[in-house]
């Protein structure tokens, strides 16, 4: 053949690097120094640190550079920029930690780097993809028959969820949605509380129902759907409830709400992310009752479960919906009678997320999930407990689960105390809006959390306060 030949001298080093474990051993060396650093550290980079990241703004090298170097750039400069959120003092947002089983399924996954899409692709994560499942439906008391999806979220999550049920909707209105097109089609309306999250709302508008179109339901003080206030419901309508509002923690009385809704024939979707995790909690469990009432379900693994990031699973009553929304044909499939993993998702060819589920769930066993579930609501109470001691803050919502809302006499004085806690770097907070109020949130979602950060954080707070009040009366 008259070709020039690749590149040997490249293709002789990756062999290399390929081989040697140094390159591995130092990557994970690196990052399991990080988690031992992370107790010591500011749980946010300081402003030096970020600027510093600038040192990674350089145009692509021209020649290969050793893996060596690779990652101890990433390792030197890189971490120094990262946010310490596993770690036992981030409270911001809903982000949980890792359970160290969990991160070593995803190390090794990595190593296999499956394509999961299918059976032929990759046996062991449809194997593993039908026990999780499994264990899913009875950790959270679902119906037998249910499904689960592997997703990157609960964004996704909730997306997928409606459009299994927009298909399921309209096929039974005798419209293939999939063949004939949202054109022309039955009208579907969208009925949820007017506290539903944002990516549910990002969801209805990628899918194209429209934002305008959302029947907003009033809400209660804690942010719950109000029963009475439902609009008319029919065999047209998706409701979509919530199990974890991001100020209160709190749970949408789903038995009625989906009672009343299933009587019309709508389809139900309960927007779990962090939430519905406390079906699994012996003593929080009461507050969700009625899934089995509920057609789909969105949660994440990565928040409450603490599974590593890119964690999310779709939860569908009806075996049929995703699979027949979700499909997709093609000569060389090659489908078998086993799980096919790519009907379950939007993606083809996606990483093994399943590998750190197994893992996680494995090494926790049921009472490890109800532990884990109990342990993040205990320190919220035990935060509860102690700024309420404090004067000057007030808290908004009752503790559910892990969720605190927490204002201080004034707006302008509460956003200095957010951000002369972010300043401090003892803990991450984020600030909110909440019941016509600037709020501090406090998410306790890391198993990591322990008294002793509760302390030290409510300490930052103190601090905060003091010095917020000082700067304002001036
Ligand atoms: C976090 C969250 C989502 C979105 O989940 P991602 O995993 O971030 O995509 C949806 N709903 C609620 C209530 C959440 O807390």
């Amino acid at each position: 053949m008259s070709l020039p030949q690749p590149n040997q001298e490249l293709y002789k080093k990756l062999f290399h690097e390929l081989e040697n474990e140094s390159t591995y051993d130092q990557a994970t060396r690196a990052g399991h120094q990080y988690v031992l650093d992370l107790k010591a550290s500011r749980t946010y980079p300081s402003d030096e640190s970020i600027s510093e990241l600038a040192s990674f703004d350089e145009e692509l090298p021209e020649n290969s550079i050793d893996s060596h170097r690779v990652i101890n750039q990433l390792a030197t400069d890189g971490t120094p920029g990262t946010v310490g959120c596993s770690g036992g003092r981030y409270f911001g947002f809903v982000t949980g930690g890792y359970i160290p089983a969990g991160m070593a399924a995803k190390i090794l996954s990595s190593f296999w780097d499956q394509n999961t899409a299918s059976y032929v692709c990759s046996p062991i994560t449809s194997v593993l993809e039908t026990v999780v499942q499994k264990w899913i439906v009875k950790l959270l008391n679902l119906e037998p028959q249910t499904v689960v999806g592997f997703v990157s979220g609960s964004s996704v999550a909730n997306m997928i969820a409606l459009v299994a049920a927009r298909f399921h909707i309209l096929e039974k209105k005798g419209w293939d949605l999939n063949k004939r097109g949202i054109h022309g089609s039955p009208a579907i309306r969208i009925v949820a509380g007017q506290e539903v999250h944002s990516s549910v709302i990002k969801g209805i508008a990628v899918m194209g129902f429209g934002t305008d179109n959302i029947e907003y339901v009033d809400v209660d003080d804690q942010g719950r759907m109000i029963p009475d206030r439902l609009p008319r419901l029919d065999d047209q309508t998706i409701v979509i409830l919530q199990a974890g509002n991001i100020h209160s923690g709190a749970v949408d009385d789903i038995n009625t709400i989906a009672s009343i809704a299933k009587k019309a024939g709508a389809w139900v979707h309960v927007d779990g992310a962090f939430g519905l995790w406390v079906r699994s909690c012996e003593r929080l469990k009461d507050q969700i009752n009625g899934l089995e009432l509920v057609d789909s379900c969105a949660v994440d693994g990565h928040k409450t479960l603490n599974t590593p990031y890119d964690s999310g699973i779709v939860i569908c009553k009806h075996p049929q919906a995703l699979p027949k929304a979700l499909n997709i044909q093609g000569n060389y499939f090659m489908d078998t009678q086993h799980r096919e993993n790519k009907f379950y998702t939007l993606e083809l060819s996606r990483r093994m997320r399943v590998a750190e589920f197994w893992a996680t769930l494995k090494s926790l066993g049921t009472s490890g999930v109800d532990d884990l579930v109990y342990r993040l609501h205990y320190h919220a109470k035990l935060f509860e407990d102690k700024l309420s001691r404090i004067d000057g803050f007030e808290i908004l919502n009752e503790i559910w689960f892990n969720q605190l809302s927490i204002a201080c006499a004034s707006d302008e004085l509460t956003d200095e105390v957010v951000d002369l806690i972010q300043k401090d770097g003892v803990c991450w907070v984020g600030g909110s809006y909440w019941r016509g109020r600037r709020v501090i949130r406090i998410s306790v979602s890391s198993w990591q959390t322990n008294e002793e950060d509760v302390d030290a954080t409510v300490s930052s707070f103190k601090r905060a306060l003091h010095k917020a009040s000082e700067m304002i009366k001036v």
